[in-house]
């Protein structure tokens, strides 16, 4: 089964959507997660407003591809969930934009925590090409 998403108007499998009380919801995942994030954060009781930028997701799935090829991560080395980390995290001031984020493993993720830890190769030249891009 697929079906589209009402905000990205991709046409997307099941998996793809969270689901809710036996329903797949409207948006798909990626849809919410962009939502999410850009929504106001609070980072120790300071509102910080919502971070500047955003990614598409064929960005995402060029990033990972460009610095994570087959789903390795560049920090250990290992295979694992790809998940996204900011490199400036926005209580820091970085931007959602696609040149502030690297695919990291879920572990490498989680141990980074606040650091502003560059483990891309390039330092992000690639980064920037595909926001300079656009999409
Ligand atoms: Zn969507
Ligand atoms: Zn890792």
């Amino acid at each position: 089964m697929a079906k589209r998403c009402t905000k990205c108007h991709r046409l997307k499998p099941d998996s793809e959507y969270r689901h809710r009380s036996g329903r797949t919801t409207a948006w798909c995942k990626w849809c919410h997660n962009q939502y999410t994030q850009s929504r106001r954060h609070l980072y120790n009781g300071k509102d910080l407003g919502p971070p500047e930028g955003c990614v598409t997701e064929n960005q995402w799935l060029d990033l990972c591809a460009h610095y994570a090829p087959n789903g390795i991560c560049p920090a250990c080395g290992e295979t694992g969930k790809l998940t996204m980390d900011h490199i400036v995290p926005h209580s820091k001031g970085g931007t959602n934009y696609i040149d502030n984020l690297q695919p990291l493993c879920l572990r490498c993720n989680s141990q980074k925590q606040d650091k502003e830890t560059d483990f891309r190769p390039d330092g992000g030249e690639f980064a920037k090409s595909l926001r300079a891009r656009g999409w």
